[in-house]
């Protein structure tokens, strides 16, 4: 039996911390689920009513990603598949329109479309982002 992420409630339902209107591609992949009884998951706390919340859930998912794809710059469809635990059929739905170079796909490609194509940094992160591209 699951409980609820954040209360420890009962009854949960499955959230999709990237939206399946954001990505459908993800929809399937466990790591994109967060158990939420109903109220964390559609009250005013949650992450369909409150944007810190999504974010704050995103950007948790990023770091987690972030944590399991680390150690070398290029992966493989049997080493995604394996750090996933994802059947390889979801594997190639993710890496479907990712370049291959020949050593494999490259990380940040593969957490970028993990995350639905986006990065979620906060505004310090940002700053310094442009900075960096500014005397780059
Ligand atoms: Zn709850
Ligand atoms: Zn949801």
């Amino acid at each position: 039996m699951k409980y609820c992420q954040i209360c420890g409630g009962e009854k949960v339902e499955i959230h999709h911390i990237i939206f399946r209107s954001e990505a459908s591609y993800l929809a399937n992949l466990p790591i994109n689920f967060k158990y939420l009884c109903f109220k964390c998951h559609r009250g005013k706390k949650s992450p369909h009513f409150s944007k810190e919340v999504d974010f704050k859930f995103k950007r948790e998912l990023q770091d987690k990603l972030y944590n399991i794809f680390k150690g070398k710059k290029y992966y493989g469809e049997e080493d995604i598949k394996n750090l996933l635990n994802i059947s390889i059929s979801e594997v190639l739905r993710v890496v479907n329109p990712l370049k291959i170079y020949k050593e494999g796909y490259y990380i940040e490609d593969i957490i970028l479309r993990l995350l639905g194509g986006r990065l979620y940094l906060e505004p310090y992160e940002v700053e310094i982002k442009n900075l960096m591209e500014k005397f780059m």
